[in-house]
């Protein structure tokens, strides 16, 4: 088996990565590294768990230990599809690199321009950054980009669902084509395929098992569901997902709810906050400092229950998660692959429960196609309520959140509202028929020809 030690690392490096507690390389890290440092490209395919972020950050770290920066020319440049996903490339950078001295600034929304002007000015040795804030940077004069030596790009199919490989290809040609270009993606989909043709010479490609094999401590179900009525589907599936988390009990520690819609992430953290569970949302529209201190929370353990979209979830190292709920079926089957491989991490055990409604039934094919083998069906929780027989004026409005007013208009989703509102105690509206025979007004004595209708009367 190989060991760090064999890898030609850094000396300081391996004592950073001796404190870091880790004792083997991954099989990217294995894999990667030697190419890496012999100055090769590298192709790795792998997903977030597998230990791809120290496969690239340790050999930088390595090379770029020796040379120094210079000012407005970065020596290596990281781009990651998300902020979340930059800032922990970061931090690792601060873990590897702590015996080593190395500069190092991040381009991402919601973090000054100002302070990283200043650092870029002085020099830095690694430049972290998200596609669309580094090209602001750059068009804004205050960077350069042709002494960037090694530059790596993570997650390159989530860059592909996100729209930024116009943006990528473009910072390719804005870099020396001497670099040394080291490039992950989960998967290999044409488009990806098409740049590194492009942009990578004779790379190394080292491919490690998919996460769809090798989760197999995650227990999943799926509960196949129907709304009662389409306008009552959204309260409903969220009745369900409560029953899924009562029935979890203490089991569940702590746990991840995936939403494909960011107006469901926050209608689903605002309604588990009303029935009292320990949730709160994660999505792109919230403020960066919103979004830390949520996930802060969550890795600390002060958080129970965090309500994501895949792109904010995306890449996120929260080592333990004890369950994983997909409140819709994902649209994308790798998207479950990912949501799922957020529990079970490391040999632990996990759980994934998803709630499936008759229209996602095509979506959960695919995903069964996808991880060749059929999710075990779990029995809806939720009992169908009998038939009220009386009308419903003593009911108690569920406390639902409503949804924001902007989502209202687009999609007149009216889940919320129907719940709000008692139904009529008696069939007497404005215009209301009666269809009973009792009387209002007159005590029980009715007299008789009252009853007749109106035909019987003028025949008797
Ligand atoms: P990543 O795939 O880069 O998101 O890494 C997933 C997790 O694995 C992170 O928490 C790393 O700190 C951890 N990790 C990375 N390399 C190793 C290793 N060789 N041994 C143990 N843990 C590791």
């Amino acid at each position: 088996m190989t060991k760090f030690t064999d890898l030609n690392l850094n000396p300081k490096v391996l004592k950073a990565i001796e404190e870091a507690g880790y004792e083997t390389p991954t099989p990217i890290q294995a894999g990667a590294i030697p190419p890496a440092l012999e100055g090769r490209d590298v192709l790795g395919i792998a997903q977030t768990g597998t230990g791809k972020t120290a496969s690239f950050t340790l050999p930088m770290i390595t090379m770029l230990a020796r040379g120094r920066a210079r000012a407005r020319m970065p020596r290596s440049l990281v781009l990651c599809p998300t902020r979340e996903l930059a800032a922990q490339v970061a931090e690792n950078f601060d873990t590897y690199a702590k015996h080593v001295k190395l500069t190092k600034a991040l381009l991402i929304g919601g973090v000054s321009f100002k302070e990283q002007d200043a650092l870029i000015d002085k020099g830095v040795d690694v430049l972290i950054a998200t596609p669309g804030r580094l090209l602001d940077h750059f068009e804004r004069g205050k960077l350069l980009l042709t002494g960037v030596q090694v530059m790596v790009v993570d997650e390159a199919d989530r860059m592909l669902d996100m729209g930024f490989i116009p943006d990528i290809e473009r910072i390719f040609s804005l870099t020396p084509f001497t670099r040394q270009t080291l490039f992950f993606s989960a998967t290999m989909a044409p488009e990806i395929e098409r740049i590194t043709n492009t942009f990578l010479s004779g790379p190394a490609r080292i491919e490690v098992a998919r996460q769809a094999t090798a989760s197999e401590t995650i227990e999943q179900a799926v509960v196949q569901f129907k709304a009662s009525r389409r306008d009552r589907e959204g309260s409903e599936k969220r009745k369900v997902l409560r029953a899924l988390i009562d029935n979890e009990g203490d089991k569940l520690t702590n746990g991840i709810i995936f939403c494909n819609r960011k107006s469901d992430v926050d209608i689903v953290a605002k309604s588990l906050k009303k029935y009292g569970y320990d949730a709160s949302p994660i999505h792109g529209d919230l403020d960066q400092s919103q979004r830390t201190k949520t996930l802060d929370g969550f890795r600390e353990g002060s958080l129970r229950i965090l309500v994501a979209s895949d792109v904010a979830a995306r890449g996120l190292d929260v080592p333990s998660v004890s369950h994983v709920f997909n409140f819709d079926v994902p649209g994308h089957a790798e998207d479950y692959v990912h949501r799922i491989g957020r529990t079970g991490r490391a040999g632990r055990e996990g759980k994934a429960i998803t709630i499936c409604i008759p229209r996602d039934d095509k979506a959960l094919d695919a995903v069964e196609k996808l991880i060749q083998k059929e999710i075990p069906r779990l029995d809806n929780p939720v009992k169908p309520e009998p038939k009220a027989e009386k009308p419903a004026r003593a009911a108690k409005p569920e406390p639902e959140a409503r949804e924001p007013r902007k989502e209202a208009a687009r999609s007149p989703r009216k889940d919320e509202k129907p719940a709000q509102k008692p139904e009529r105690a008696s069939g007497r509206g404005k215009y209301g028929k009666r269809d009973d025979k009792s009387v209002v007004g007159m005590g029980d004595h009715l007299p008789s020809f009252i009853a007749l209708s109106f035909a019987e009367r003028r025949a008797s």
